[in-house]
């Protein structure tokens, strides 16, 4: 069918992709829609496809929303299933942001728009837009969150002249997500210079990203690297005081590995996260995590859904950034939302009175 809707648009515009060859008038109402999600293993990205599918359909579109268990084989055979469909854009939360540039191509041929969501598709001449958080204030937020809770700045950053030293572990998300990176450098750009004045110290003294990022973000990846941590730099009883977790997942395998080995609630050190899960919502409520990033994917999905209706109808969406995020082939343009650093203080306030999950959910972290 890509071959027949191919050979169908060849024929009837007279231009290539971006020549003018808008679909004749009213031929996308109604439209398929293809949302290609990474995994159902974090709630986020259930509420990402929720969120996208129920936005498109209001709009008037018929969706094809799939998850695709963390399998690269298996995101791009339904990408390719969804353009044999005939949808006429794509959303996609990448799995591995450099292995979609072949299935894109065909996509191109079609002329079918593509948004890169949450998560940039590297490598590729073909995304259009790229919707998403501003991923390296995310970091920021996330080191600054591990420095407040160690008592050394304040919340607007300022360092509280505190200078007790603090012995911490780092963590990074998956090294084939671009995000992984811009989160690990936005937190080490406030994190460092307490490292290369001597008051922190990583007691492994593993610091770069390739030794501290968990494949795939996987909650049990960051388990047993914390329980390798533990008997390689605390087996002599040495305090630990905060860990640089990128995503609530890692940080709740990182607090199973810490009390496997004997650590207390309320021993545990300051803890870092993302996403707002309720299992994590409810740990910060019983101070076991310290923080977590909240990004209302609520906005995420409306967003993402209004650039398709855009560029369905021959529009140009609105964005606000167009330098950063460079994949390899182009500056894809990008709109970038806002997250809030969330503690014990507002969790309730921005998580539950916003309406994104229940008091009951947060509480019951299910
Ligand atoms: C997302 C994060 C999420 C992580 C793991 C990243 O690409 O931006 O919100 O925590 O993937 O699913």
């Amino acid at each position: 069918a890509a071959t027949g809707a191919l050979a169908f648009a060849l024929a009837g515009c007279s231009g290539g992709r971006g020549g003018g060859g808008e679909a004749a008038e009213g031929s996308n109402e109604g439209a398929l829609i293809g949302v290609a999600m990474p995994t159902q293993t974090s709630e986020r990205w259930i509420d990402d496809g929720d969120n996208v599918k129920a936005k498109l359909e209001d709009l008037g579109y018929k969706v094809d929303l799939q998850y695709a268990d963390d399998k690269v084989e298996d995101q791009i055979s339904q990408i390719e299933a969804m353009l044999n469909k005939g949808a006429k854009a794509l959303i996609i939360a990448s799995i591995d942001g450099t292995a979609l540039t072949q299935v894109l191509e065909t996509a191109a041929e079609d002329d079918v728009k593509v948004i890169a969501y949450d998560r940039l598709i590297n490598g590729s001449p073909n995304v259009d837009y790229y919707v998403t958080f501003d991923n390296f204030e995310v970091g920021v937020q996330q080191g600054t969150s591990l420095l407040t809770g160690l008592g050394l700045v304040d919340e607007s950053g300022e360092p509280t002249g505190d200078t007790t030293p603090k012995t911490i572990e780092l963590f990074a998300g998956s090294p084939d997500d671009n995000n992984a990176r811009f989160f690990f450098d936005g937190a080490m750009s406030v994190i460092q210079p307490f490292i290369d004045s001597g008051q922190i110290t990583v007691g492994s003294g593993q610091t770069a990203f390739e030794q501290v990022a968990i494949q795939q973000w996987k909650l049990e990846g960051a388990q047993a690297r914390m329980e390798n941590l533990l008997g390689l730099a605390y087996g002599g009883g040495e305090q630990l005081d905060g860990v640089l977790a990128p995503y609530d997942g890692l940080s709740r395998g990182i607090i199973n590995a810490l009390k496997g080995n004997g650590y207390s609630a309320d021993e545990l050190p300051i803890i870092t996260g993302q996403d707002a899960e309720k299992a994590s919502d409810r740990l910060i409520l019983e101070g076991e995590q310290y923080s977590t990033i909240f990004k209302d994917t609520r906005l995420l999905g409306d967003t993402a859904a209004e650039f398709v209706d855009a560029l369905l109808n021959g529009e140009e969406p609105e964005v606000n950034d167009t330098e950063t995020y460079d994949n390899g082939e182009k500056i894809v343009p990008a709109f970038l939302h806002e997250s809030v650093i969330i503690t014990k203080d507002n969790l309730i306030e921005e998580v539950v009175d916003s309406g994104y999950y229940t008091q009951e959910e947060v509480e019951s972290g299910e």
